[in-house]
């Protein structure tokens, strides 16, 4: 199926995600669609409300060179790409502040202060549920791509002074 990304100022980016309660060859299709539309798009994560869809569903790419030595180390028991179905985020540990971008707020790049590590339980593909512990870079992306399920952005995290700063594009991407 086709699909337009969403943009900031889109009421669905808003909305909570609904629970998926069955793999179903659409789901499946589902996925293979964001991932698609992932990679051409050139990002590393991509949830469903920013395909205009509200099932809970969201998947990563993280490439190794995106990632710092030590954190891929760590990661590398993680499958990528991670299709992430009905995912819970849980056990975050420490902080870490860095630059962020979202294919629904395109050519907004800013730092945004995340847990250096988290645990994420989701369903894959198959039915089954699994619980694994993310590091550095990818542990923001999960963290990212989660609260869009949750109807949460990344501008969200910005500090006021970060709100003033980015307060004329916003108000220029939500009149696109
Ligand atoms: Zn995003």
């Amino acid at each position: 199926m086709d699909y337009d990304i969403t943009i900031y100022g889109d009421e669905i980016l808003r909305k909570k995600a609904e629970p998926i309660k069955e793999i179903t060859p659409e789901i499946k299709d589902l996925a293979a669609d964001m991932l698609r539309i992932m990679y051409e798009a050139k990002g590393v994560g991509l949830a469903a409300e920013q395909i205009g869809r509200t099932e809970a569903i969201c998947v990563i790419d993280v490439p190794e060179d995106c990632q710092d030595p030590d954190d891929y180390e760590k990661n590398k028991a993680i499958e990528m790409p991670l299709v992430m179905i009905n995912p819970e985020v849980s056990e975050p540990l420490g902080t870490s502040r860095g630059k962020e971008g979202c294919l629904s707020l395109p050519e907004l790049y800013m730092d945004v202060t995340r847990a250096k590590s988290i645990a994420v339980e989701y369903t894959d593909l198959n039915g089954e549920r699994k619980k694994v512990r993310a590091y550095g870079f990818l542990a923001r992306a999960v963290q990212h791509e989660t609260d869009h399920l949750k109807g949460i952005l990344f501008c969200d995290h910005f500090s006021p002074a970060q709100k003033l700063l980015v307060a004329n594009k916003l108000k220029r991407m939500r009149r696109s």
